[in-house]
C-alpha cells in the first residue's frame, strides 16, 4: 500500500479534532488538512444549552484547542469556513470552496445540523440549537426576559427549558409524545424525567404538536397547539432532532443509510468508498458489543472515541479492529444530572433506587443498559458492567449493592 502523505478530515468539531490528535499521537508526520464549515475553531457544544445559557456568566465557547497549537503543535492546515461542496472519490480529491483537496486518506466528521420547524426560515425569534450562533441567539433572547416555547422534550429542548426556568422565565414545553423520551431511555425514566420539568415549573404539553406558529412584523409571538390552545411567546426554540450533514456527498457513490442519508460504515468505520472513513453523529457503524446492531449515536463520548479510532484505521488499515463501544451519554436538567448507559431497546427494566433513580436495562440473561440521576461517580462503573457484558444477576448485585448517596453535579 502507498504511504499516507495527505490525510484531510472533513468536520471542524469534536470527532474531527480527536482524529487529528490520534494521527499526530500514533507518529503520522505527513499533511493534515482540517475542513470546516463554521468560521469557528473546534469548540465543545454541550455547554452552549447548559451554562452558556445561565445569566450573568461570559457568553463564550472557548474552543478546545488555540489556532497556534493546532497550526504550530499538530501542525495542521486549517480551512475554516469553508464547507465541502463535493467529493471526486475517483481522483481522491474533495472540493472545499474554490479549493481542490488531495487526500490519500479522508476522515467524514460532518456531524449533523439541527432540523428546524418548518416554514420558519426568516422569522425572528424561532432557533434551533447545534452551533454558538444558535446559542448566542437564544442567549440574547434570555437575556431580554423572553417568554418561550421549546418544540421538542428531548434532552436539548430540555436543557434549553432548564436554562429558562432558573431565570424564572415562563416555559412551555411541547411534546408530540404521551411520555418524552421514551425511544432514549424506555417509558419510566421518561417519566422520572417529565417529572423534572413539573417540579421546576415549566408547563409539560405531552401527546400535542404545533399547528402554527403565530408571527407579527416578522416576529414570532407565539404558538397555536394542535388543540386549538394558544401560547404566547417571544423564544420559539426547535428542539427537534437532526439531519446528517451529508449532502454535500449525495454524489460520490457513497453508501448513504437510505432513511436519513447518514454515512453507512463498516465496524472498523470505514466507508464505501476507497481510503474514506466516518467518524461521530454522522456514521452508522455495526457495533460488536450489541450483536452488531447498526448504530448512530449522537453523543459526546461516541464522537470522541469514533474520531481517534477512523484516524489510527485509515492510517493503519491493516491493524484496524472493529468499534465495540458501550454508548453513553448525560443531560444536566435543573441542576440534576441525567446519565445513561448503553442502549434502551431491553426485555425488562428495573428500577432499583427512586431516589436518587437507578434503573437497569436487561436483555436476555445480559445488562444492556443502565440510567441514572444524581449519580455521576457511579454509572461508569455501570458502563464498565455493560462493556464486558455482565450477567444480569451479576449486574443487579453491583448495582443493588452501590450507596444511595446523591453525589454533588458536575456542570460543564
Ligand atoms: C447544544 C448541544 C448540547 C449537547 N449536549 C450533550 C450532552 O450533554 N451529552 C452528550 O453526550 N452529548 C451532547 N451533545 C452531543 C455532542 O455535542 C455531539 O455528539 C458531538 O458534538 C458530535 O461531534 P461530531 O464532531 O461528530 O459532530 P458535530 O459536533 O456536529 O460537528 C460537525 C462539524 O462539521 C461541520 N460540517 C458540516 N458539514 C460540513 C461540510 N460540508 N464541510 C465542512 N464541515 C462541515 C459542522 O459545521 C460542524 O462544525 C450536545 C449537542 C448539542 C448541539
Amino acid at each position: 500500500m502507498d504511504p499516507v502523505r495527505d490525510l484531510v478530515v472533513v468536520g471542524a468539531s469534536l470527532a474531527g479534532l480527536r482524529a487529528v490528535e490520534a494521527a499526530r499521537r500514533k507518529g503520522y508526520d505527513g499533511r493534515i488538512t482540517l475542513v470546516g464549515a463554521e468560521p469557528h475553531l473546534p469548540y465543545d457544544r454541550p455547554p452552549l444549552s447548559k451554562a452558556f445559557l445561565d445569566e450573568g456568566t461570559t457568553p463564550e465557547a472557548p474552543p478546545f484547542r488555540s489556532e497556534e497549537h493546532l497550526r504550530e503543535e499538530l501542525g495542521v492546515d486549517l480551512l475554516l469556513g469553508t464547507p465541502a461542496t463535493g467529493l471526486d472519490a475517483s481522483d481522491r480529491v474533495l472540493e472545499a470552496g474554490d479549493r481542490e483537496v488531495r487526500y490519500d486518506r479522508l476522515i467524514v466528521a460532518t456531524g449533523a445540523a439541527a432540523r428546524t420547524l418548518p416554514g420558519t426560515e426568516g422569522v425572528a425569534g424561532v432557533h434551533a440549537l447545534r452551533t454558538l450562533d444558535d446559542a448566542v441567539a437564544i442567549r440574547t433572547a434570555l437575556d431580554a426576559g423572553a417568554r418561550t416555547v421549546v418544540v421538542g422534550a428531548g434532552f436539548i429542548g430540555s436543557e434549553v427549558a432548564s436554562g429558562a426556568r432558573k431565570r424564572g422565565l415562563p416555559v412551555t414545553i411541547v411534546e408530540s409524545l404521551d411520555v418524552p423520551l421514551t425511544r432514549s431511555v424506555g417509558p419510566d425514566a421518561g417519566r422520572v424525567c417529565a417529572e423534572l420539568h413539573r417540579a421546576n415549573g415549566a408547563d409539560l404539553r405531552l401527546g400535542r404538536g404545533v399547528r402554527e406558529l403565530l408571527v407579527a412584523d416578522g416576529r414570532a409571538v407565539g404558538v397555536l397547539l394542535d388543540d386549538g390552545t394558544r401560547v404566547d411567546a417571544d423564544l420559539v426554540v426547535a428542539g427537534i432532532g437532526v439531519v446528517p450533514s451529508t449532502g454535500w456527498l449525495r454524489d460520490s457513490g457513497i453508501a448513504l443509510h437510505e432513511r436519513d442519508g447518514a454515512l453507512l460504515c463498516d465496524a472498523t468505520l470505514a466507508t464505501s468508498l476507497p481510503g474514506v472513513y466516518g467518524a461521530g453523529d454522522v456514521a452508522y457503524w455495526p457495533n460488536p458489543l450489541f450483536d452488531d446492531q447498526l448504530m448512530r449515536l449522537e453523543h459526546w463520548t461516541n464522537a470522541a472515541e469514533h474520531g481517534a479510532a477512523a484516524a489510527a484505521h485509515a492510517l493503519d488499515p491493516a491493524a484496524a479492529v472493529p468499534v465495540a463501544s458501550v454508548p453513553y451519554f448525560w443531560s444536566d436538567w435543573y441542576g440534576h444530572r441525567i446519565q445513561f448507559v448503553g442502549v434502551p431497546q431491553a426485555d425488562e427494566v428495573v428500577v432499583l433506587a427512586e431516589e436518587p433513580y437507578l434503573a437497569l436495562y436487561r436483555r436476555g440473561e445480559r445488562v444492556v443498559g443502565a440510567l441514572t440521576v444524581d449519580r455521576p461517580t457511579q454509572i461508569m462503573k455501570l458502563r464498565k458492567l455493560v462493556s464486558q457484558r455482565a450477567s444480569w444477576t451479576e449486574a443487579r448485585e453491583f448495582a443493588e449493592g452501590l450507596p444511595a448517596v446523591r453525589a454533588p453535579q458536575r456542570t460543564r
